[in-house]
This record gives C-alpha cells, sequence and structure tokens, in this order.
C-alpha cells in the first residue's frame, strides 16, 4: 500500500485510519515459510508538525519447527509500531528515531515487512520447558524419557572435566 504523503509534510492538519492486511506467505525463514496467516494492520497516520507520525498494531500467526523437538508450533503475535515520519533531515535530529521518506509516497508494505521481521524472534520454542530431542536417539523428551539420557549426562560431564584439568 503507498500512501502519499504531501499534506502531511506540507503541514496540514489530518489523519486516517489503517486497517489492512499484508501478505507475507512469501517470506521464507530456515526453510519454511512462517507467515501462514496475513498481517493484520491497524492503528493511524496523523499529522505531526509537518511530518507524519504511524502508530499500528500488527497481529498475525506465526508457524515455525520447534527449535528443540522440531513440533510445529503456531504462535499469535502482536507487536505495537511506531514511527514518525519525514521529508528530509534537521541536522540536529536524531537519525535513528525518523524515517525520510523519499518522494513523498510511503510504502507502508515494505515498512511493515521490516519491521514484522525485526520483530519476530529468530528462535523459538512450542514451550518455556520444551525437553526437546535426545541428541543421540533422536526421540522426543517431551513424550517420555530415553535409556540414553544417563550416558548422555556423563559423557557431558567428561568433558568438562577435561576442559578444566
Ligand atoms: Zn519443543
Ligand atoms: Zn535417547
Amino acid at each position: 500500500m503507498l500512501i502519499d504523503l504531501k499534506k502531511y509534510f506540507s503541514g496540514e492538519n489530518l489523519s486516517q485510519p489503517i486497517d489492512y492486511t499484508v501478505d507475507m506467505s512469501g517470506v521464507e525463514m530456515d526453510g519454511v515459510y512462517p507467515f501462514v496467516s496475513p498481517v493484520h494492520v491497524q492503528g493511524e497516520l496523523r499529522a505531526f508538525a509537518s511530518s507524519a507520525e504511524l502508530q499500528v498494531t500488527v497481529r498475525y500467526t506465526f508457524s515455525m519447527p520447534c527449535n528443540r523437538c522440531l513440533a510445529e508450533t503456531k504462535k499469535e503475535f502482536v507487536h505495537s509500531i511506531s514511527h514518525v515520519l519525514v521529508n528530509k533531515l534537521n541536522e540536529e535530529e536524531d537519525f535513528d528515531d525518523y524515517i525520510v521518506v523519499e518522494g513523498d509516497q510511503l510504502d507502508l508494505d515494505e515498512l511493515i515487512y521490516s519491521d514484522v521481521l525485526l520483530l519476530t524472534p529468530s528462535k523459538y520454542v512450542c514451550r518455556e520447558d520444551c525437553k526437546g530431542l535426545c541428541p543421540i536417539c533422536g526421540k522426543n523428551l517431551n513424550e517420555g524419557d530415553c535409556t540414553c539420557g544417563k550416558q548422555q549426562t556423563d559423557s557431558r560431564l567428561e568433558a568438562l572435566r577435561q576442559l578444566l584439568q
């Protein structure tokens, strides 16, 4: 979605609601396409001292294999995003706080894309206490213990002992 910010930049006092979806289903992460639902973007754009202030909430369902046990795990994410959009920077302004929009045209999809990718954790687990897979036999330890658990602990301790010598 392209938004013309010319009127905002010229100092007019206006605002507009934002309520639409961005399709991120083509984004690949670690060999999977985790954005299984469209990203719902809801909020407002309003004039703010010859610039535009964007305040939106993004909601989406994200589906990835658990980082420990590989079980397909779906999560709902909700993030608040806000930016001040300007057409040029004054010397004293901190670049990080502002987004310079070239040619008065804001590509909102592109902005939402990069924000959502930054806000989405790159590693995630099905639950905080996920026990993961046994590195020896591959059994999902959430479903019960395997017999190699004991030896695994021993060999780790042995490796540690050798490191400490
Ligand atoms: Zn897990
Ligand atoms: Zn095992």
